[in-house]
């Protein structure tokens, strides 16, 4: 299969925003994906919605070991956790904020799909606030049983699915002892999304709208930019 690449705009570094509800959540999700974006040079926005003193220092480690050299700015709130369908407008105000102060490439956010409903929350509010960018919704595996139907897989190399894993266990030692957590789960789910796109491990994302350009319209699209 002709796969579609995560292309750097001219001139600039591609640049990432990262939105999780919870610290970890990213990382689950998407943690192979933003390590195989930092090996060039990226910009990337990372914001957590909620979590306590403990849980944010996870997260600040995990954001500089998932995407080591990157331009990185990060945001954490302590909204409260488990409850952010009540928070809706200060979840819909931070994004805004984030909105009005960068201009992503890509976005990482949960899937409209997802069963916990402060994933939800946030996946019904992204695309009510970006509207000009590349949303690919990541999954979590959990105990609801909500692993549905992806469109888009970015197969892992054998060492970045390893090094996801070793550095989700680094990252968040409050996370241990959860039932869930480990590396049977993640290495399964990972297994399993490699086969359905033909590679050993993958990690898979929903998207719901995409552009795709031929080349000539690329140019043809960026010199009629340029006319008065
Ligand atoms: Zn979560």
């Amino acid at each position: 299969m002709l796969p579609l690449s995560l292309k750097a705009p001219a001139g600039a570094p591609l640049s990432v925003l990262a939105i999780g509800a919870h610290p970890d959540d990213i990382e689950i999700g998407a943690g192979g994906l933003l390590l195989g974006l930092a090996e060039s040079e990226l910009q990337a926005r990372y914001v957590v919605l909620t979590g306590t003193a403990e849980r944010h220092q996870e997260a600040r480690n995990a954001a500089y070991a998932f995407m080591p050299g990157a331009d990185l700015a990060i945001d954490l709130y302590d909204l409260p956790e488990g409850r952010l369908p009540a928070a809706w407008g200060s979840v819909k105000e931070i994004l805004e904020d984030t909105a009005r102060s960068c201009a992503p490439d890509v976005i990482l956010a949960p899937s409209p799909d997802d069963a916990h409903q402060d994933h939800r929350t946030i996946a019904e509010i992204v695309p009510t606030v970006f509207r000009d960018q590349l949303c690919l919704a990541y999954e979590i595996p959990k105990w609801d049983g909500d692993i549905g139907r992806p469109s888009v897989y970015v197969p892992l190399p054998v060492s970045t699915a390893h090094r996801k894993l070793e550095l989700l266990h680094k990252c968040f030692p409050s996370q241990r002892g959860r039932d869930w957590w480990d590396d049977e789960v993640f290495l399964g789910l990972a297994r399993l999304r490699g086969m359905e796109c033909r590679a050993r491990y993958a990690e898979a994302f929903t998207c719901t709208k995409s552009v795709i350009v031929p080349a000539a319209f690329a140019r043809a699209n960026a010199q009629e930019k340029d006319l008065p």
